[in-house]
This record gives structure tokens, C-alpha cells and sequence, in this order.
């Protein structure tokens, strides 16, 4: 099956209040030593695959460019990092190919480079249509500036748009965000993807939010029950408008569905490179395959409590796919900090079949699971399972379908409490960096 690429960008011009990614405003210096960085990573993802004992597919039909803020980068550095990609990967011809870009900076020249990268999606984060909302978070654009690249964008063939918007900014109202989505839906972008403010202390107004504090316009953030109206509400009008929702958060036009994250939501195997990426391989002859093979072992590098580094091995024998993150900060990356291993077991994969697959509208279908062992057998984590969806159906939260489960609107709503009912226990993470 064909990869998906990752590529993150951390960098950006403001940070926005409600920023929780790792991301933040550095130096135009920064950019050609990460880009170099990055580079060089693209270049050894065989030998880091394989030092881990997974397949590493040549074929990728989708790049998406992240972040941050990638429209940030020079064009000369956009165009290298494509050129390498391509040097590395067969991008197969039909790939989506996606780039972020934060609205005000797609000027004619910028969407040119695109283009030579041969960039086909663009993500906008436009977050909210209304230029007060807009600013309070420090979002550097006005509506007239999206319309206006928008229709640059359009003109020169780019018409495969993303708009992101944000339910739960300072001073929504419920009519300022159904000017929101009525404008989403009247520029005629093909997918929209509609977030929750998430509060955590990750961010700045969240801490504030949390805090109790005022600053960052906190005391405007509408309430949890008006921001779940507002999700609700986007849901209704982009449904009506022919946006059907596809995931919780994302809504497209017939046949716009990302490509690249229905990767993540199907566990198909997909590579991240730089700051704070993450990425999904399979073991040799897994995937499918009926019954974990003997993988052997894999030996990693471990922090002992006291900075250094001791060499550890662990048994990998039951592990279907390794999960893998690099750091998520400059710094750390720059440092070439280990990256973040977590082997995925049997179980594993199936508490991420279901707090995935659930995400999706379509739901999960229960018959993908029966190749696994551990799903078929009278098991302590199969009936966990079993309870936890005849619960669901129960509470409302859950529709079941024959072998197929999805969430209801009031589950998508609830969804993280949903997912937390799947989880067995925690899967462990250790430190790992490839042989030099
Ligand atoms: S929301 Fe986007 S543009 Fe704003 S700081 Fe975060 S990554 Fe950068």
C-alpha cells in the first residue's frame, strides 16, 4: 500500500493564542539549517525503516507539508524539499499534494513555486471569517484578503481548497459563526474542516482559560455548551450546503475527502519528517498476515534517569507496526534528540481500530478486526471491548449496523470519552536512534 509523507515546517510568523502544535516565530536563519536537517532525513528513511525492521514503501501517493506555517519557507527551500522527495519516492501521479499556507501569504510568486513543486491541495487556516475573532488570536489576515486568494488561487487551477475553522473563539457569537461557515460555504471550497477550541495548557489562552485569567480576550471565549452548539450548528449548514461530513472534524464535496488523512484514520502506513512528526510503519510480512510473526528484537537506546544513554533490547515478537515520533521542539530536533518508539501489539491496534475508525462517519466494521487473534479469542481485552460497545449503543453514543459501529452525532460530540471506553491499557513508549 502507497505512503503518506509528512513533512513539518514549525515555523510561523505570530503565534496564535490558541496554538497548542509545535510550532513558534524563529529567525529567517533557522529555516536553512532545518531545511537541511529535514533533507537529510528524507534522504536515510530506508535505513531508519529497516533498522526498525519495517517496510518502507517507494511508493507514496500522498505529501501533505504542515505545520507551522510551510508557505513561510523561501522558494528556493520549498522547491529542494520536493526535489528531494522526489529523488527518494516514486510520487505516483495522481498524488494529492498538500501544502498549509496561512492566508496573506499566497502572492502570485508563492503560488507559482507551488506550482512547480507540484502542489495540487492547499490548506487554508483561515479559523473564523470575522476580522475581530480573527485578530484577537492573532491571526494576521482580514476575510477580504481570503477571498482575494481564494480566487488567485482558483486562477491559476488550484481549486482543491481546504478551509479550517475554529467553533469557540473570543467573541463568537452564534451568528458570527454562521456568517462563518455561510462564507465557507459560499467561496464553493470543496472541504472544510471544523475544530473545537481545544483548552488545554498547551497554549496560551488555554493556560488562561484554565487560570481563570482574563488575558488573550479569555473572558470572550463563549462557553462549552455554545461551542458545542456552534460544532453542531457547522455541522447542519455544510451538510445542507453538500459538504458531507466524512469525520468528525472534516466535511467534503464528493470525491475531496483528504487522502493523506485517511491515512491516519485507516492506519495505512504513512512517514513524518521534522519537528514533532509522527509516523506509522509495518513490521516485515504484517499488516494482514493472520498471527504476529517472530520479529526478534529491537535494541534502542534508553534514557536511565540520569541523561545518559543505555543500550536496551526488547522483545518485539508480538508487535504488528511500530508507531514513531520525532521531538517536538526545534531545539530537540536540531540535537538529533532520539526519536519516540512505541511498538503497536495486537491490542494496540485494535484500541487505535476503534478510536480511529470511529472518527470516520462511515464507523468501523468489526469483520476487519477478525484477522486478529486477540479479537477472536474469549479474552479479558475482547470483552472490555464487547461491553464497551453494548455501553455506547446504550448511552446514545454508538449506532451498530449489522458488523458495523459508528458514533452518533451526540457520540461525535463526546467522542473523546468514547475512544477512552476502548482502551485496555497503556502501551509503553521507549527511546530509540538509529545505528550511525
Ligand atoms: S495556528 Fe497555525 S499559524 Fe497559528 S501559530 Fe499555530 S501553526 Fe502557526
Amino acid at each position: 500500500m502507497a505512503l503518506g509523507l509528512y513533512i513539518s515546517v514549525p515555523f510561523c510568523r505570530t503565534k496564535c493564542s490558541f496554538c497548542n502544535f509545535a510550532s513558534d516565530v524563529f529567525s529567517k536563519s533557522a529555516y536553512e539549517n532545518y531545511v537541511a536537517r529535514l533533507l537529510e532525513d528524507i534522504a536515510n528513511s530506508h535505513q531508519l525503516s529497516s533498522g526498525l525492521g519495517c517496510v518502507r514503501e517507494e511508493i507514496a501517493d500522498s505529501v501533505y507539508l504542515g505545520g507551522g506555517t510551510p508557505s513561510i519557507l523561501e522558494s528556493a527551500q520549498l522547491l529542494r524539499i520536493f526535489e528531494v522527495v522526489r529523488e527518494k519516492f516514486e510520487i505516483t501521479p495522481d498524488a494529492e499534494i498538500t501544502v498549509e499556507c496561512a492566508p496573506s501569504t499566497l502572492t502570485p510568486a508563492l503560488i507559482e513555486t507551488l506550482q512547480q513543486c507540484g502542489v495540487n491541495r492547499v490548506s487554508l487556516g483561515v479559523q473564523s471569517f470575522v476580522d475581530q475573532e480573527a485578530k484577537s488570536v492573532g491571526r494576521l489576515h482580514k476575510r477580504v484578503t481570503v477571498l482575494e486568494e481564494i480566487t488567485r488561487l482558483r486562477e491559476a487551477g488550484l481549486d482543491n481548497i481546504n478551509i479550517d475553522l475554529i467553533a469557540g473563539l473570543p467573541y463568537q457569537t452564534a451568528e458570527s459563526w454562521a456568517f462563518s461557515v455561510s462564507e465557507t460555504i459560499a467561496t464553493g471550497v470543496p472541504h472544510a474542516s471544523v475544530y473545537m477550541l481545544e483548552v488545554d495548557d498547551e497554549s496560551r489562552l488555554g493556560s488562561e482559560l484554565i487560570a481563570g485569567g482574563a488575558r488573550y480576550h479569555a473572558h470572550f471565549v463563549p462557553d462549552d455548551d455554545a461551542t458545542a452548539d456552534f460544532y453542531q450548528q457547522a455541522c447542519d449548514m455544510l451538510q445542507a450546503s453538500g459538504m458531507a461530513q466524512y469525520e468528525i472534524s472534516n466535511f467534503a464535496r464528493r470525491g475531496f475527502e483528504s487522502r493523506h488523512n485517511l491515512k491516519y484514520w485507516t492506519r495505512q502506513p504513512y512517514l513524518g519528517f521534522g519537528v514533532d512528526a509522527h509516523s506509522l510503519l509495518y513490521r516485515q510480512g504484517e499488516r494482514r498476515a493472520s498471527s504476529p510473526v517472530q520479529t526478534g528484537t529491537l535494541a534502542r537506546s534508553q534514557d536511565n534517569g540520569t541523561g545518559a544513554r543505555e543500550n536496551i533490547e526488547i522483545e518485539a515478537e508480538s508487535c504488528l507496526a511500530i508507531r514513531f515520533a520525532t521531538p517536538d521542539s526545534l531545539e530537540a530536533y536540531m540535537n538529533r534528540v532520539p526519536l519516540t518508539v512505541a511498538p503497536v501489539s495486537e491490542q494496540a491496534a485494535i484500541e487505535e481500530s476503534f478510536f480511529l475508525g470511529l472518527r470516520l462517519n462511515r464507523g468501523l466494521d468489526l469483520e476487519a478486526l477478525s484477522f486478529l487473534e486477540v479479537y477472536k479469542q474469549e479474552s479479558q481485552e475482547s470483552a472490555v471491548w464487547e461491553s464497551a460497545i453494548r455501553d455506547c449503543v446504550r448511552d446514545g453514543l454508538l449506532e451498530r449496523q449489522g458488523t458495523t459501529v459508528r458514533l452518533t452525532a451526540q457520540g461525535r460530540l463526546l467522542s473523546n470519552e468514547v475512544f477512552a471506553r476502548f482502551l485496555v491499557e497503556e502501551k509503553g513508549e521507549t527511546k530509540w536512534e538509529p545505528a550511525t
